[in-house]
């Protein structure tokens, strides 16, 4: 048995629905086999507000979620800069519990620490005053007071300006930024670091004032799943569905 899986980056919607059945899948699968899993964000192309959960396939979603977390696994949830306003009610339906980032904890021994990944890629200055602007308390206030219908025409307005302007960055802006990963693992007595968002599947080593930390970033879901399996021997990244 997995101590922990760790996934991000699923960017599920209903206009992908094969990769909606493969998350179902691995909640009933893997996952209900580990202790614990651990969602790091942008486990939704987007999220309007938690009054969107009456949306057939946000509540499906949710409701897969709940029965795995019925049935014993403990599900936390980090979340992303797609999803970053899921609140309390999207909790209750899906059994998550919500944590705040950077998130310590101790993974079948080993400190670790869990978070998106948007914070680390501190080059990207347009990205970091909008992430700024979006996570205040006043456009929250502001944008989930409007109605819904609205605040959907407003995200997709949004991710149209992004794709844009994805396309004119720089690879190297987007990737996450080597002083603030070792400022980071330094404030935080040097775990192993996990996190998603920049969708660069890989293992890495940082050494930090000689101390010598894994940074694991997670994969997206966009053509096959993949997730981290953590226990006593380590992580290691998985494929999903498995390869034949
Ligand atoms: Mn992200």
């Amino acid at each position: 048995m997995s101590a922990a899986l760790v996934v991000s980056d699923l960017h599920l919607c209903p206009t992908r629905p094969a990769v909606a059945q493969l998350f179902t899948d691995f909640l009933a699968g893997p996952a209900a086999a580990a202790d614990a899993v651990y969602i790091l964000g942008d486990l939704f192309e987007y999220w309007a507000g938690d009054d969107d959960l009456d949306a057939p396939f946000n509540a499906a979603i949710a409701a897969a979620l709940k029965r795995l977390a019925e049935r014993g696994t403990k599900l936390y949830f980090i979340r992303g800069n797609r999803d970053f306003l899921i609140g309390p009610d999207f909790a209750r339906a899906s059994g998550v519990i919500l944590l705040e980032e950077p998130h310590r904890t101790d993974i079948a021994g080993t400190p670790t620490l869990l978070l998106h990944g948007d914070t680390l890629c501190t080059d990207d200055l347009a990205y970091q005053r909008f992430r700024e602007k979006v996570r205040g308390r006043s456009w929250r206030d502001d944008f989930l007071a409007q109605p819904l219908s609205e605040r959907r025409a407003q995200i997709e307005v949004l991710r149209k300006t992004s794709e844009a302007e994805k396309q004119i960055k720089s690879a190297g802006i987007m990737d996450v930024n080597d002083a603030a990963v070792a400022d980071l693992l330094r404030a935080n007595g040097y775990p192993r670091l996990i996190h998603g968002h920049t969708h660069r599947l890989a293992r890495h080593e940082h050494v930090v004032d000689g101390h010598r930390c894994e940074r694991w970033v997670l994969g997206d879901w966009y053509e096959d799943g993949s997730y981290l399996a953590c226990d006593e021997q380590g992580c290691r990244t998985l494929v999903w569905p498995p390869a034949a």
